[in-house]
């Protein structure tokens, strides 16, 4: 694609990026049935290639309006447009420079600019989370139905094991889960200490940055990433041989944070580094020995597995979780579109409810279709997602394969 981007943001890097980026598009229009809106909506606009050809023109000095400004909001970031992609174009770091341009030359509504600035005071802090969500989990038990099924049960993490192992990973604190379901990581450390290996939190980390930039509250990110790195780094100066993430979405930004902060001097190399030892869960099974899980429950279990978009497009890991349940005996139905969102996306669902609501019924229809005991899955936003519209119960994976289950 021709570009004749304005010569102002041909001088920052992120323009030139983008620039780049545009330029390695060809038009050909193979990303449109990947994309979950184009697919709900039918409009050019609220394509792949439509984006990114607003972008274009707002590079261009074409000026955002708010029609410029739904049509990227309704983007979900699910990155379905570049798996399908055959030019590799890379449409999320574009996508989150053409928002960052949106969001500094339009004006939102009143009720936008709260619910968006509300999220980003409580999401990211586990403790406010817990402490908002805690009565409601209490009180979830003489709920009706409808309703119990949007609130996270309230369940026992269980022990952490202690450090005694030899071989020592990193866990991400997180911010959301940990307060919704905090057995998921409890689960993992539980599992890795069977597997010989020691999973630890460091004091003062915490949420990967990931909501505030998705929101483009960008400078607030980097804060959340500069502080993640200061807790991580004594530990893997001590020899942590991963950072292990079990929410799929967060570890699409910690594998971004080398990029993300490129630009500071300070940080670079460090988040360079971190980016290289961020691993997804299945990732770090992938290569170990797993017969110490092996449990007599797994051919007993109908399950089907919903593959989060983070997870099979964010970080390219498509089918190696299921790769592993399937070693120790699990085997997953078959889920028709298995690629496309399942309208959570992070606040997503929250901010574009109706959109959402529509994935979120055809997903579950798709995963309901084997009829399975289980739905399993390994984002904590799809796991919430999922069980707000289905009386079957929605894990995450790592609980299938915790010791305390069986
Ligand atoms: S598939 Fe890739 S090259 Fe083709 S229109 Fe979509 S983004 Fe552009
Ligand atoms: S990220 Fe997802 S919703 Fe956004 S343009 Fe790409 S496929 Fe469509």
């Amino acid at each position: 694609m021709q570009t004749r981007i304005e010569a102002r943001h041909l001088k920052a890097p992120a323009g030139v990026e983008a620039d780049r980026i545009l330029r390695s598009c060809v038009h050909c229009g193979f990303c449109l049935s990947a994309c979950p809106t184009y697919r709900l909506l039918g409009n050019e606009t609220d394509s792949p290639r439509g984006r990114i050809y607003l972008i274009k023109q707002l590079l261009e000095g074409a000026g955002a309006s708010d029609l410029t400004r739904l049509h990227l909001d309704r983007c979900l970031t699910c990155l379905a447009c570049e798996s399908a992609c055959p030019s590799g174009v890379n449409y999320h770091r574009l996508v989150s420079t053409g928002r960052l341009l949106v969001e500094q030359q339009t004006v939102r509504p009143l009720r936008e600019r709260f619910l968006r600035v509300l999220l980003r005071l409580v999401l990211p802090y586990s403790y406010r989370v817990r402490l908002l969500l805690q009565p409601v989990k209490w009180l979830r038990p003489i709920l009706p139905a409808a309703l119990r099924r949007r609130i996270p049960e309230n369940l026992a993490a269980g022990e952490w094991p202690p450090k005694r192992h030899k071989r020592a990973m990193l866990a991400l604190a997180g911010c959301v889960q940990t307060a919704a379901r905090p057995r998921i990581d409890a689960a993992a450390a539980r599992v890795l200490d069977r597997l010989g290996i020691s999973l630890i939190t460091a004091k003062d980390s915490g949420c990967c940055g990931a909501l505030s930039y998705h929101l483009n509250a960008h400078a607030e990110a980097e804060t959340f990433m500069r502080r993640n790195i200061d807790a991580w780094w004594p530990h893997i100066e001590q020899g942590a041989e991963a950072i292990v993430i079990t929410a799929s979405g967060c570890g699409v930004q910690v594998k971004d944070y080398g990029k993300l902060l490129a630009h500071d001097p300070d940080y670079a190399e460090k988040a360079a580094r971190v980016a290289s030892l961020a691993r997804d869960l299945c990732e770090v099974l992938e290569g170990e020995d797993l017969d110490p899980l092996r449990t007599n429950a797994a051919g007993a279990t109908r399950l089907a597995f919903h593959s989060p978009c983070s997870l099979q497009h964010g970080q390219r890991l498509d089918g190696k979780t299921e790769q592993v349940l399937r070693r120790l005996g699990y085997e997953p139905g078959i889920v028709p579109d298995r690629q496309i969102c399942c309208g959570s996306a992070g606040s997503y669902s929250l901010l574009q409810p109706e959109i959402s609501q529509r994935l979120l019924q055809d997903k579950i229809a798709a995963l309901e279709k084997s009829r399975p005991d289980l739905i399993a899955t390994a984002n904590i936003g799809c796991l919430l997602h999922l069980q707000s519209a289905t009386t079957i119960p929605v894990i995450h994976w790592i609980e299938l394969l915790d010791p305390l289950r069986h």
